[in-house]
This record gives C-alpha cells, sequence and structure tokens, in this order.
C-alpha cells in the first residue's frame, strides 16, 4: 500500500489497483467478525509541489455481528477514499497527511476509512426483532411462548441497581 513519487514525476497519475488483506486491524472490533480481502481502487496526481491527491474507492465483504439478534450477515461495501498527502514544508493547509516526500504509506488512512465504515449498531435488517429477553429465541426465525409484556417492575428495580454500580 505504498505510492513512490518517484512515479508520479514522469506519469500525470498512478493507479493504485491492489487487494490487501485487512483483517488484522478489525481484531479489537466487536462488531465485525470478519473482512474479506479488501480491494484498493485508487489514483493518485500531484496537484501541487510536493502534494497528492489519492482518492477513488475500497471494496470488501464484511462480516458483521447483528447487535439485536447477535447472528452473523455480510454486506458487500464500497468505502470512498479521499486523501491528500503533502511534504512538512508544501504550503498546502487544511486536513492533510504529512509524508516525507518519497513514499506515501496508504495503510493508515485506509484502515481509518474502513474502520469509519462500520456501523455504530449494525443491524441485519432495520426490522431484526432480536431475541426474546426472556428465554433467547431468536425472534427472526422462531416464536416462543414468553409473555412480551411491560418490563417487570421488580426486575426493573434491579436493573436500576446494575446500571448505578
Ligand atoms: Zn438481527
Ligand atoms: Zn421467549
Amino acid at each position: 500500500m505504498y505510492i513512490n513519487t518517484h512515479q508520479l514525476k514522469d506519469q500525470a497519475s498512478v493507479v493504485i489497483d491492489e487487494t490487501v488483506d485487512l483483517s488484522g486491524m478489525l481484531n479489537d472490533v466487536q462488531e465485525v467478525l470478519s473482512i474479506a480481502p479488501a480491494h484498493l481502487r485508487l489514483k493518485a496526481v500531484e496537484t501541487a509541489r510536493n502534494t497528492y491527491r489519492v482518492d477513488g474507492s475500497i471494496t470488501t465483504e464484511m462480516t458483521y455481528r447483528c447487535a439485536r439478534c447477535l447472528s452473523p450477515f455480510s454486506r458487500r461495501v464500497e468505502i470512498p477514499f479521499d486523501e491528500v498527502y503533502a511534504t512538512e514544508e508544501s504550503l498546502e493547509d487544511g486536513d492533510v497527511n504529512i509524508f516525507d516526500g518519497e513514499r506515501i504509506d496508504l495503510a493508515p488512512a485506509v484502515e481509518q476509512a474502513v474502520l469509519l465504515s462500520i456501523p455504530l449498531v449494525p443491524l441485519c435488517e432495520t426490522s431484526c426483532r432480536g431475541l426474546c429477553p426472556q428465554c433467547g429465541t431468536n425472534l427472526n426465525v422462531d416464536t416462543c411462548g414468553c409473555e412480551r409484556r411491560a418490563a417487570d417492575p421488580r426486575w426493573e428495580a434491579l436493573t436500576r441497581l446494575f446500571e448505578q454500580s
């Protein structure tokens, strides 16, 4: 995931078309169970002296755990990528990634873009009915005999106790 800026001295743009394994970065992300090899399709252009714009997309498939029913589900995602890289001395201001002028390491920004694409509350379906709070039955695939009444006041008191601790 590197771009050597020498290449951009004799070419108008450099195209990055590679498949990378990003699974290592997601070890600590509970919501994601796995990520397929990600396809980077990016184009780098020198927009000013020592300033490069890299844009395109990252395509992959991620398997999440549904926040309601806890079942794994997969989604194909296309994540837009648009970053500017500049050297410390170049005058570009704003949101830029600083690099040494020789070699751009795309990995940090690619990882960040993928992390930001993960939904806060992944749901297999927006209408997911989740699990029965009493017996744990997955209500998307089955029904159970539990009474679905408002929470028992005694339990509510307990819940409040737990929340306080
Ligand atoms: Zn679900
Ligand atoms: Zn139940």
